[in-house]
């Protein structure tokens, strides 16, 4: 059993939207195939994975060194104990061999997007649904019911409250029950008026998060929470800079209601340092770690090993970027719930074809691996590169 080629191609998922910080027009994301020479049902067991969005494409570290480490390893080293499966945990440390502590920036999106492919692999290979594999590794029960909220709000070119009104009521027609809008990219009394227009809209049939994508200061963000705190808000995110912990803290005292924040924290060391540092409260915060952005899932174990050392529930993680990768680690490892962008960043996000939002859960079909092939439009473009 071994790995007989890595794959990467760079694709463009480009939208004409805008956060408080960046817009999309120029964005692009990195589709890997981890090719084996293992054959089940008559196929050639190859594992996919893609980056989430928010970040570029990773062509150029896979393509100069993480791919080679992979296939330069002796293949018996890459796996596990019985030989039988490859291990994640073996090709992620042949992947980072060389590699210097600190400085989570490009290097892993690159090994998160290789890892996920990795872990699709590992699945067909053994035969089953990630999630169901992993929670039987870690020894409790899968729960395939999973909470998904709907993330869009984004600023457009001629969006009035109108159009932003609309949206959101798509999304309630679609059965979410959390819909979720951006802030901070407008001044803060045209954010309150669009903020009273959704609310309005949405009544009682959801709840409302905000989102102002790491864009305020810590006088910004304290007056925002100020203004925010009228409102029964699902929760208020990324108010500050994703490194400044003591902004994070601060905010804390003024606004008691829940905050989430995480996706732009790439390792279990940076995750430490939020829960140690950013006064996070595991009564009611959020974490939104992304394993896509951060070294994969076997850095993700990491760090949900570190959140238990903190006395947090892997129940307040509801990862951002909306791959069918979180879905599973939610179903399998009890999560809070997974990012959906309905409309958005096609065909990588988004669910198996057969899948239907319903009280804002979805439930996971029994597909082997991630379950990629159960999206016709995804599997489509995955298929071109590897098989
Ligand atoms: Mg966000």
């Amino acid at each position: 059993m071994r790995i007989i080629d890595v794959r990467e191609i760079t694709q463009p998922i480009a939208s004409p939207i805008r956060n408080a910080y960046i817009d999309f027009s120029k964005m692009t994301t990195s589709l890997v195939a981890v090719v084996t020479d293992v054959v089940r049902d008559g196929r050639r067991v190859v594992g996919y994975g893609f980056n989430s969005n928010g970040r570029y494409g990773q062509g150029g570290l896979i393509h100069e060194r993480f791919r080679d480490r992979i296939l330069e390893a002796p293949p018996e080293s890459l796996l596990d104990e019985n030989a039988d499966n490859l291990d994640p945990h073996k090709i992620w440390a042949a992947m980072m061999t060389n590699e210097k502590p600190g400085g989570h920036g490009e290097r892993s999106v690159a090994v998160g997007t290789l890892d996920m492919a990795v872990w699709d692999a590992v699945a067909k290979i053994a035969g089953k649904p990630l999630f169901r594999l992993l929670a039987e590794r870690k020894g409790r029960e899968a729960n395939p019911k999973v909470f998904v909220y709907a993330a869009g709000g984004y600023y457009y070119p001629g969006k009035d409250d109108a159009a932003l009104r609309a949206e959101m009521r798509g999304y309630l027609d679609r059965g979410y029950t959390v819909v979720k809008m951006k802030i901070g990219g407008a001044p803060i009394a045209e954010d309150r008026r669009r903020i009273e227009a959704v609310l309005a809209e949405i009544g009682s049939d959801a709840q409302l998060a905000v989102d102002a994508n790491g864009r305020f200061d810590l006088e910004t963000g304290i007056a925002y929470a100020k203004m925010l705190r009228d409102y029964p808000l699902f929760w208020y995110e990324e108010a500050g800079d994703p490194l400044d912990h003591a902004l994070q803290a601060a905010l804390s005292e003024f606004y008691p209601g829940p905050m989430a924040t995480g996706e732009n924290l790439f390792s279990h060391q940076d995750a430490r340092n939020l829960l140690r540092y950013g006064g996070m409260r595991p009564d009611r915060d959020w974490l939104q770690f992304d394993c896509a952005l951060s070294y994969g899932l076997v850095e993700y174990l990491r760090t949900l090993d570190v959140l238990a050392q903190f006395g947090w529930s892997p129940s307040r993680c509801i990862p951002h970027g909306g791959h069918q990768m979180s879905l599973n680690i939610a179903a399998g490892l009890g999560l809070g719930g997974n990012e959906s962008y309905p409309d958005l960043f096609q065909p990588y996000g988004g669910f198996p074809d057969s899948v239907r939002v319903e009280g804002g859960h979805i439930v996971m079909p029994d597909l082997p691996g991630i379950g990629f092939e159960g999206k016709s439009d995804l599997i489509k473009v995955m298929r071109q590169l590897a098989e």
